[in-house]
């Protein structure tokens, strides 16, 4: 966090009216303490500025005027819910305004009161009208109104459910006048001074509140510098690092396992495919260690490429090693590479906290043969052994792989999937620790391009944006309740042709055991209830990894129908045979987070369905699934993601305390550039400055999650 201070540190409830509710709901926007609120930035603005005669409306505009409250009338609508109705006067011409359900308004409204009221400008039966404005009183004594919520440029936040923009631009107003005295500074003041940019205390008051447009693009604008400033930094040090020690181990081209590898293939690569190996092997073959991020929407064929990576380093020698992100998704990789492989003279190994398994030619250690998928069990201390002494090419596992007691010789390669979990940290650890090998990203995220130069600017970009042919789309529907046993009737049918299907429950952040517990329920529910004539079966993060591998075991061999899962179920598990991805409580996930889920079904090659619930009635939260469903297009819905949500809940940065820009700031080029150029400058000069060293300190954190 900007300082250090313990009032920044000091929980929201320190607040006037924030409960345990409040508190609750805020942690869904990830802010727990002051400090976190005063940097949870506007999303966007309303101009509401301009005060307008009443004579001037203009119907479909959003407007605000100031005038007297003429008169207050209750009656109700023909469905029997209450309705104010109420005129306002200006001198200029008369405002209606309504409001239904007004309980909370009707006490604050009299007649005969100044009041600044802000909103959309309608026209009903031939009136001009206002529904529900934003209203605040025009006091007497202070003879101006109190000027948070109307007639100004009205900051609109990211939102949840019970946490209105309303209520945080209050909350927000009233932490920043708390913390007034300890907002230091964490930017150079040359630096401000050089870039023109306000301070920290300033720029937070401007984004916030501004009282016109230029102090609002400042304040933007500083918070946009300082956030790539600090990747920037970041970054080049990492390019730094990586290049000032030359690799330990070149990887020729080695062009005849390679052939053959592609000779294998049932299908053809495609022109992405072939461009993104290329682009790897000319980087296995130079001095400097590669840095490359493969960048590829789920099913666009990540593995094929990576296993040619792996196999080329093999073929010089060498060892390599694929990280993922959960131990079920090691072993599919492990699983897969190998089939993949199995033409080719390799030692692939497994490495999870429950078993080690190698299989290959040359390995004579005694052990147990596992059935299942006829490699051999090993104990950890002898798998050690082999991995030291070389006897093992290619090894999979998750990030305890890079833990010290795992020794390599000769280390060429890291292949790391859905790199944005793990963060610059491990990169940077893994790169010191394992001397250089070359490094391989690979996400399904697809992020735009300027955005990851952003973000990952120490990376090269290879970019996988284009499908094997003949995939079919994923039909997609936005299921309301009412229609819910009509969709299980859907599934039923489903099923008894022999497909099988996934439930995906609710993500229910920074509690797992809620998580669990409502993954729990919906098992209970299904399987009793709709499902009761189908093997049901439950996945969730607290089971055993042994449990949690039979499960997924027992769903891909057919043995269970349907599976319901918590959000462990988000990446690369590879079922063929499931058409159907039901996701209850989809509000509560990002668009690129759906549409991971989505990418579980359709694999195979029958049509396959996703069904979303909700039982949101946010507009904003349904405006979003809509999109969902109408696009099969992963850059399209992370972009859109990006906008609604900031890069920092799309690609898991939260953590790192750093503001969460809207993307306009993300993808303002010359803002980058400036960023840049100002990194390089300061880079060599860190040392002077013992903050912008905290807040990369920071920054490496935030990657680790
Ligand atoms: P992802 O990029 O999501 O990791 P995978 O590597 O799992 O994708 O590939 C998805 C599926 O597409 C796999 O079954 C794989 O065999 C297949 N595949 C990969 N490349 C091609 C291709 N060029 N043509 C047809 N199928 C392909
Ligand atoms: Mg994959």
């Amino acid at each position: 966090m900007p300082t250090d201070s313990s009032e920044f540190a000091a929980p929201v409830s320190r607040l006037y009216g924030v409960g345990a509710k409040q508190q609750e709901k805020l942690l869904r926007l990830g802010i727990r303490t002051l400090g976190e609120l005063v940097f949870h930035l506007p999303r966007r603005y309303e101009d509401f500025s301009q005060t307008v005669k009443i004579r001037k409306l203009v119907p479909g505009r959003k407007q605000t005027v100031q005038g007297t409250l003429w008169q207050l009338r209750e009656s109700r609508t023909r469905q029997g819910r209450g309705m104010l109705n109420v005129t306002v006067v200006d001198g200029s011409g008369v405002l209606h305004l309504t409001w239904f359900n007004p309980r909370y308004v009707k006490n604050q409204l009299k007649e005969g009161m100044d009041i600044v009221l802000s909103g959309e400008v309608s026209v009903f039966r031939g009136q001009l009208n206002m529904v529900s404005p934003a209203f605040s009183p025009v006091t007497p004594d202070a003879g101006e109104p109190d000027n948070l919520h109307v007639g100004r440029i009205l900051p609109v936040y990211p939102e949840t459910d019970g946490i209105s923009s309303r209520w945080l631009r209050q909350k927000i107003h009233d932490a920043l006048a708390l913390l007034e005295d300890v907002l230091n500074e964490r930017l150079p003041p040359e630096l401000l001074k050089a870039e023109k940019l306000p301070e920290l205390r300033t720029a937070l008051k401007w984004i916030h509140f501004p009282s016109d447009h230029a102090q609002l693009t400042l304040a933007r604008k500083r918070f946009g510098f300082e956030e790539l400033f600090y990747w920037q930094l970041k970054s080049l040090q990492l390019r730094q690092n990586w290049e000032s020690r030359g690799k330990a181990h070149l990887s020729e081209l080695k062009k005849a396992p390679l052939a053959k590898l592609r000779d294998s293939l049932p299908f053809e690569l495609t022109g992405a495919q072939k461009t993104a190996i290329r682009e790897i092997l000319e980087d296995m073959a130079k001095p400097l260690p590669m840095a490359r991020l493969l960048e590829g929407d789920v099913g666009a064929g990540k593995t094929v490429v990576a296993a040619m990576a792996l196999l080329n380093a093999t073929a010089n020698g060498h060892q390599s090693v694929l990280m993922a992100p959960t131990e079920i998704l090691a072993e599919q990789h492990f699983q897969s590479v190998r089939q993949l492989l199995s033409d080719q003279k390799i030692r692939i190994a497994l490495m999870t906290s429950a078993k080690c398994l190698v299989a290959g030619e040359g390995i004579d250690q005694a052990g147990m043969w596992e059935e299942e998928s006829a490699a051999r069990r090993v104990p950890r201390s002898d798998f050690l052994k082999l991995l030291s002494s070389g006897e093992i090419d290619i090894v999979f596992g998750t990030q305890s792989l890079i833990q010290a007691d795992v020794r390599f010789v000769r280390l060429a390669l890291v292949v790391i999937d859905e790199q944005h979990r793990f963060g610059i940290a491990q990169r940077d650890k893994l790169a010191q620790s394992k001397g250089n090998p070359d490094l391989l990203a690979m996400t399904a995220t697809p992020i735009p391009r300027t955005l990851a130069l952003a973000v990952f600017g120490d990376l090269e970009l290879s970019i996988l944006d284009e499908l094997p042919a003949g995939r079919q789309p994923i039909l997609s529907r936005l299921v309301p309740e009412a229609k819910r046993a009509a969709a299980y009737d859907y599934v039923r049918g489903q099923l008894d042709q022999g497909n099988q299907a996934f439930v995906v429950c609710p993500l229910i952040e920074n509690s797992e055991t809620l998580e669990v517990r409502s993954a729990t329920d919906t098992f209970e529910k299904l399987s009793q209830g709709p499902f009761s004539d189908y093997k049901v079966g439950l996945l969730h993060g607290r089971l055993k990894s042994a449990e949690k591998e039979a499960i997924i075991r027992a769903f891909r061999d057919r043995a269970l129908d349907m599976l319901v899962s918590t959000a462990v179920i988000e990446v690369g598990v590879d079922i063929p045979n499931a058409t159907i991805m039901m996701i209850e409580g989809a509000d509560r996930f990002g668009l690129a987070q759906l549409h991971q889920f989505r990418g579980r079904v359709g694999r195979g090659d029958k049509q396959s369905y996703c069904f979303l619930f909700t039982d949101s009635d946010n507009p904003e939260s349904v405006e979003r699934l809509k999109t969902f469903v109408g696009t099969q297009d992963g850059f399209a819905l992370a972009e859109a993601d990006l906008k609604q949500r900031g890069p920092g809940q799309v690609f898991g940065l939260q953590q790192s305390g750093m503001p969460d820009l809207p993307m306009s700031a993300l993808l303002d080029t010359r803002l980058l550039k400036q960023a840049r150029a100002a990194a390089e400058r300061y880079l060599p000069r860190l040392h002077e400055f013992p903050d912008l060293k905290k807040q990369m300190e920071t920054l490496r954190e935030g990657g680790m999650n």
